[in-house]
């Protein structure tokens, strides 16, 4: 039963989480703040994962000290945040999260713009009225990211039955669902990536709320956007989370022109992408959101250039109004820096580079930054029935052949085109 006045306070008997398995640098800045007489916990993803024996991402603290005074108490802090004023403390290659204790807004009429800023929509713009402990949770937005771990006591602080959401792997909004969405959409976006990430279900009234809220993604800043896409596509199961985007209508607001290119009864791009993905941060390899990116906006932007060209506009003409119209408009929903945009953009221009193998691009494309992005794009667009699986072959066995063997290659497909040519001629004669 949830009572948010008193909190249950476990103690490390009832509970998995070894004090050895928190961050030193964490339990270091909450004994300072302690000392100071501030109260300081770890709080949410931290907490929430220990206690599912997972390794956490980062630990973030929350305390009552104000951020100037927690600036004031460490050298290596800086402020940061104006939605959320927030201090990030950099201790060795780690940086510790604290944020002070918050409550909820006041009332309209009462509100102090510099504090809080509260759109028509009911989106908290900025959200920086401070409170309790207690206020504290009641900000939070799931029961599971509402956990506390104090590691001089050993115990979890559980004010809102999050530890039973945890066993019932169970994503419950703290509040009412659809009026805590509303506050802040990108929390549905949460919703289901801490589903597919933890393999939890999202409680029926949250997804019911889901339905009726997510049009209001349209009104969270791009930039923000862009923040969560990574997360979502970053996380090591994006496959699942762009299933879960799609069945709960969410993908739509991330990626509209995407969206409408989705056929599910051939190979999807788009999934395969993200599987991709997936198996590289498996194995360690690096991912950049440019990739993604370019996968994703690779049917509209084909579309688009189709359009273009049955106008009677040239190719090329057609191709480049299409990738700047598609960058553009993608950027309306999710913002797309320059330098996105620039990476995006030469991925998608080697590809008709790769396709044509000219002998004497061919050492100029093997050395240019984006090849490997662009060669891994070029596979699955071979998977999607999009390429003839010779080239992506030739493409392949190119780079893994020495100094003289890829000299004799590229003459071999000087040969080839030179054969092709005199036929061409022939036939033309
Ligand atoms: P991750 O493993 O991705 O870091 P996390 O739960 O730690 O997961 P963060 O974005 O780091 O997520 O946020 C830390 C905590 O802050 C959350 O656990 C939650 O308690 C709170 N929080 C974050 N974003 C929101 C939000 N939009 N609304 C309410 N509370 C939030
Ligand atoms: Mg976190």
């Amino acid at each position: 039963m949830i009572n948010k006045d008193v909190p249950r306070i476990i103690p490390s008997s009832a509970h998995s989480i070894s004090a050895s398995a928190v961050s030193d640098n964490a339990i270091n800045i909450i004994d300072q703040l302690k000392r100071a007489g501030y109260q300081a916990y770890l709080v949410g993803g931290c907490v929430r994962d220990l206690l599912l024996a997972r390794i956490p991402k980062d630990f973030d603290l929350a305390t009552d000290a104000r951020p100037e005074e927690i600036k004031s108490m460490f050298r290596a802090c800086r402020l940061i945040g104006r939605r959320f004023r927030l201090a990030h403390v950099r201790i060795g290659g780690e940086v510790i999260e604290i944020a002070t204790f918050r409550a909820a807004p006041l009332p309209d009429d009462e509100l102090d713009r510099e504090q809080v800023h509260i759109t028509d929509h009911g989106q908290v713009l900025r959200d920086n009225v401070y409170g309790t402990h207690q206020d504290d949770v009641l900000r939070r937005d799931f029961g599971i990211n509402a956990l506390y771990y104090d590691p001089q006591e050993q115990t979890v602080i559980d004010y809102v039955d999050g530890m039973s959401d945890l066993r019932d792997r169970m994503i419950r909004t703290i509040g009412d669902p659809l009026e805590r969405f509303r506050e802040d959409p990108v929390r549905m976006l949460r919703a289901v990536r801490f589903a597919a990430k933890l393999d939890f279900n999202i409680a029926p009234n949250a997804e019911s709320a889901i339905t009726e809220a997510a049009s209001l993604l349209h009104h969270v800043p791009p930039a923000r956007m862009l923040d969560e896409v990574t997360k979502l596509f970053h996380s090591g199961c994006a496959l699942k989370t762009y299933k879960m985007l799609r069945s709960h209508s969410l993908f739509r607001y991330l990626f509209p022109f995407t969206e409408q290119c989705i056929d599910d009864m051939s190979p999807n791009l788009p999934a395969m992408a993200l599987a991709n993905t997936d198996a590289r941060i498996q194995s360690g390899k690096p991912v950049i959101p440019a990739f993604l990116f370019a996968c994703l906006l690779w049917d509209p932007v084909r579309a688009d250039k189709d359009k273009l060209q049955d106008t009677g506009m040239d190719p090329r003409r057609a191709w480049s109004i299409a990738t700047t119209d598609a960058i553009r408009d993608q950027a309306q929903h999710v913002a797309i820096p320059k330098r996105l945009a620039i990476v995006v953009k030469e991925i998608w221009a080697l590809q008709s580079r790769l396709e044509r193998r000219t002998p004497r691009s061919i050492n100029m494309t093997l050395q240019h930054r984006r090849f490997r992005a662009a060669y891994d794009f070029l596979f699955l667009r071979t998977k999607a029935n999009e390429i003839d699986p010779k080239i992506v072959d030739w493409w392949t066995r190119i780079q893994e052949a020495d100094q003289r063997e890829r000299e004799a290659m590229i003459r071999a497909l000087k040969s080839t085109r030179r054969g092709r040519g005199r036929k061409r001629k022939r036939r033309a004669a």
